[in-house]
């Protein structure tokens, strides 16, 4: 009777100790996990998809010659101050960029914008 009932203790212990094992195991997991969640959150940078470039709102108009009495057009590629914005930030294409600051000058020159904005 005595060695059963210590065998059945040894059993339960071991189911014990097993369940436990998978405890650690599964805690792990989990620990890792949230670790690896934290680690993308601090390392990973915005992914810049490559195929949603900006493109030039010209070349999609097909505009050969940008107006210079278009001023209203003209003032969306102008900042607050008045200064003609970069190609990286409006995504105008070289070609275009050099028409539009032409044409800024223009009307600049033609008071249709102004110079300053302030
Ligand atoms: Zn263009």
């Amino acid at each position: 009777m005595e060695v059963g009932k210590v065998s059945n203790e040894v059993t339960a212990c071991r189911k014990e100790i097993k369940s436990l094992a998978q405890f650690k195991l599964v805690w792990a997991q989990k620990l890792l996990v949230t670790k690896q969640t934290e680690k993308e959150k601090t390392m990973a940078r915005p992914q810049i998809d490559k195929n949603k470039r900006k493109s030039c709102n010209f070349c999609a108009d097909k505009v050969e010659v940008i107006d210079y009495k278009d001023a209203q057009k003209i003032r969306r590629y102008l900042t607050e101050a008045g200064k003609i914005l970069p190609r990286r930030i409006t995504g105008t294409c070289a070609k275009h960029q050099r028409m539009l600051a032409k044409a800024v000058k223009k009307a600049r020159e033609a008071a249709l914008i102004n110079y300053v904005y302030d």
